[in-house]
């Protein structure tokens, strides 16, 4: 490339290069100084059984309120704390975060069974401590752990399967459930169905979103994942559900449970509290579908 562009293109190359590699490195010194100044938080987003109406679940999602900056999407700083290794002190804030979370809504909702869902990244899959770290932490919040769902998306789980594999059989082990995240987006979704131990697989929302316009060939591969699902004894959760259209599509598809914008976006801790005690149940979609505003 430089040789073509001659001198002057390689500089300019260098210098782009140069100026992301600060940016870089500035942010990553921002993320240690916000993990000492607590500016980390969580938003918790409802997740629905499409039968029941009921929440049945949350899922954790990562919130960075920078002093200078404001809110910084996950998207933007999570690949920064993965290169650093500060996703591993970042996760393990985000685990304990969620799983005291989690004993405020179960302490709220009484006997009705309600899991937390919290996304790992591959850096954390490398490190055979993770099961450790995972068990103190859901012995700290006396949690069985059995309300602990890990979130993993596929493409993020090979570059080192045969560690990967070892890591989630003890997350396994210990009682954790497992999600395949994003399933569908990622290559090589198959193969991970087969060789990971997960027990759950969530329906990335480009295909919910698909199920907007009745297109049959777009009915057909959401099906074919339920069918799929079904026959490896595995629960779907069906990510990205913004309209009425969608739930009904999916629940005659036989999907059963989702979480999204038309449920309810994540939101802070006392907000979900709030939810919560308001609505248990979301509205059915007969009342939905008499009355799309709901
Ligand atoms: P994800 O795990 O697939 O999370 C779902 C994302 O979809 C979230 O984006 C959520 O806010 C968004 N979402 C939920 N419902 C809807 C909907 O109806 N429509 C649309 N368009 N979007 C919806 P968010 O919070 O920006 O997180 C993005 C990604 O960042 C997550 O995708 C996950 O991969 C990653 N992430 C978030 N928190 C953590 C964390 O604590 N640790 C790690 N390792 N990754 C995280
Ligand atoms: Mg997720
Ligand atoms: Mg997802
Ligand atoms: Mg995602």
């Amino acid at each position: 490339w430089a040789k073509t562009h001659g001198c002057d293109g390689y500089k300019v190359f260098h210098a782009a290069m140069h100026k992301q590699t600060m940016a870089q490195l500035e942010m990553e010194a921002d993320i240690r100084k916000g993990l000492d100044r607590n500016e980390f938080s969580l938003h918790y987003q409802p997740i629905v059984s499409l039968e029941t109406n009921r929440v049945v679940g949350m899922e954790a999602l990562l919130r960075w309120n920078h002093p200078l900056r404001g809110a910084i999407p996950p998207m933007q700083f999570i690949p920064v704390a993965e290169e650093s290794g500060l996703i591993v002190p970042l996760g393990e804030r985000v685990l304990t975060l969620a799983l005291a979370q989690a004993v405020r809504v179960r302490a709220l909702l009484g006997e009705q069974p309600f899991y937390v869902s919290v996304n790992l990244s591959p850096r954390q899959l490398v490190h055979k401590e993770l099961s450790t770290m995972v068990q103190r932490a859901l012995e700290r919040a006396r949690l069985p752990a059995g309300v602990l769902k890990l979130e993993v998306t596929e493409s993020l789980v090979m570059e080192n399967p045969a560690q990967a594999r070892a890591i989630l059989k003890d997350l396994q082990d210990l009682g954790c459930r497992l999600a395949i995240d994003d399933f569908g987006t990622g290559y090589s979704s198959l193969s991970h169905l087969c060789q990971y131990p997960f027990d759950t697989l969530k329906i990335d929302r480009s295909f919910v979103s698909l199920l907007e316009d009745s297109n049959l060939r777009h009915e057909g591969i959401v099906q074919a994942i339920l069918h799929m699902a079904q026959s490896l004894d595995m629960h779907v959760v069906a990510e990205g559900i913004e309209t009425p259209a969608q739930i009904q599509t999916l629940t005659r598809l036989g999907c059963r449970t989702g979480q999204g914008y038309f449920f309810a976006s994540p939101m802070d801790a006392p907000s979900l509290e709030a939810f919560l005690t308001r609505t248990p149940c979301v509205p059915a979609l007969p009342a939905i579908l008499a009355h799309p505003s709901l």
